[in-house]
């Protein structure tokens, strides 16, 4: 049962946005547990034991910043800790959450400047590459990329972003928001020399909202001392200290820390490896749906398919939001709308997190069953295709 639900509806909603994903009763029986002490000897011994289990998952030996906070509000972070007004940025306009980061920068008082895409793809790094090559100067202090652009299920790749910055010979920062990739998707914040990994607790990290994480290099902890840009809550610095023996500046969500710790358990025992391949196999599954059904899907290049979100475009003439409205009153199913320019053109399968075989093909089926209920043009058979390919039969 839904804690709250305006209409009575049987059986389990299915939460097939991407992100807030679907919370494991694993970690939510964890969150049920009475809130310690944030200052007792056992909650320092819980932190210690909980970091090196964090930074397995972000791939990084260097510290991880916790904030009681949403994924925004680590965007923000991560600016305002190693860069100073004024600062030019170089970004890519991948989609919507792109767009937002770029508008929370120029609030922040830096100078974006802005590789535009058509939002079919991730970013380029050969364009990353030509502008810190023409950048003789460096005045742009930060390359800004999303990873996994929740928007349109375009993944950039990240270690080709690395080295086009390193192939110009550029000391630019690397700032990568993995908010809806981490847990989701390989992701290697010290191999790939990403100086500051943004992430947040409601994608693939399996928990509900609340908590945002920057990773934090040798590189980026030198910017934030050579920082003007005002900030205290935020300040890297004392929490950083703080962790050393397992305690926090102020108070931290302890709770939601007992869920953290369990959904590291969770994919460590799984292996990253393995959860990375899991999602892979759904969501060419789901691509596979799509096509039969004779849909397209929003991003063109197969390099940048998203193993966490599949966004699909509706003919000309059909709404998407209607469909998701279908949907739910029909088979009490949420599905991703469009953001943007994306609104009514897309709706989005999130297809991440805590989820296995069976749940993606009830949700396939129920995307099926409502292109039909509400008469968008397509082509049955669609689960039948994404079974057989789960099955090895495709
Ligand atoms: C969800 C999301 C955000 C915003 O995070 P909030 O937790 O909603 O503040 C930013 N970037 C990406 C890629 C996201 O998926």
């Amino acid at each position: 049962m839904a804690y709250y639900q305006s209409k009575p509806v049987s059986g389990r909603h299915f939460l097939q946005i991407p992100g807030p994903s679907n919370t494991p009763d694993r970690v939510l029986r964890a969150m049920d547990n009475p809130t310690m002490d944030h200052r007792g000897p056992d909650f320092g011994a819980f932190v210690l034991q909980l970091q090196p289990k964090l930074r397995q998952v972000f791939r990084t030996a260097g510290p991880v910043v916790i904030y009681p906070g949403s994924g925004t509000g680590a965007w923000e972070a991560a600016l305002a800790n190693t860069l100073s007004p004024g600062d030019r940025v170089l970004m890519s306009e991948t989609g919507w959450f792109a767009h937002l980061w770029q508008e929370l920068a120029q609030k922040l008082g830096l100078k974006p400047e802005l590789i535009e895409t058509d939002w079919r793809r991730g970013a380029d790094p050969a364009a990353i590459g030509a502008v810190l090559a023409g950048d003789k100067a460096h005045v742009i202090k930060a390359v800004c990329v999303v990873h996994n652009e929740t928007s349109t299920g375009a993944t950039s790749r990240i270690a080709e972003v690395r080295a086009a910055i390193d192939a110009a010979k550029h000391p630019a920062l690397l700032l990568v928001d993995t908010i809806s990739g981490l847990g989701s998707l390989d992701y290697r914040h010290d191999e790939w020399g990403v100086d500051v990994t943004i992430a947040g607790s409601q994608k693939g990290m399996m928990l509900p909202p609340g908590l945002g994480f920057n990773a934090v290099s040798a590189k980026a902890l030198a910017a934030c001392e050579a920082s003007t840009m005002p900030r205290s809550y935020w300040d890297w610095r004392p929490q950083i200290a703080s962790n050393k023996t397992g305690y926090f500046p102020s108070t931290p969500a302890t709770n939601l820390l007992y869920g953290l710790d369990a959904a590291c358990d969770m994919l460590l025992e799984e292996g990253l490896e393995n959860v990375f391949a899991r999602h892979d196999r759904y969501a060419e599954a789901t691509r596979r749906a799509v096509r039969h059904w004779g849909l397209e899907i929003q991003v063109e290049d197969p390099r940048h398919y998203s193993s966490v979100v599949t966004a699909v475009r509706l003919p000309e003439g059909h709404s998407a939001n209607a469909l998701r409205t279908t949907i739910l009153d029909k088979f009490n199913m949420s599905l991703g709308n469009g953001l943007g320019r994306l609104n009514d053109r897309v709706f989005r399968i999130g297809h991440l997190g805590d989820f296995g075989p069976l749940q993606l093909v009830g949700t396939l089926g129920g995307v099926e069953m409502g292109l039909a209920a509400a008469g968008v043009p397509h082509k049955p058979g669609g689960v039948v295709a994404a079974m057989g390919y789960l099955n090895g039969n495709a």
